[in-house]
């Protein structure tokens, strides 16, 4: 069960989503009822094999803008 981060296009409210399985319809806004949200990039999915500070050090090593992306553009 993915966690997906929303952003509201409507009031600009950000927030976490929980997708049970099968359920792969995007939800409302929690703060406006908007059903117009956008599903954001998340840094959950990588938090796999490396601790805080692995990423720590790819950002010094000149990483670009990306601030969880540790690897995975080349
Ligand atoms: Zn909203």
């Amino acid at each position: 069960m993915p966690i997906y981060e929303y952003k509201c296009s409507a009031c600009g409210n950000g927030f976490e989503y929980l997708h049970f399985a099968g359920d792969d319809t995007p939800p409302r806004c929690p703060d406006c009822d908007s059903p117009q949200v956008e599903r954001q990039l998340s840094c959950f999915a990588k938090s796999g094999g490396q601790g805080g500070g692995a990423s720590l050090g790819a950002l010094a090593g000149g990483g670009g803008g990306h601030s969880c992306g540790s690897g995975g553009f080349s």
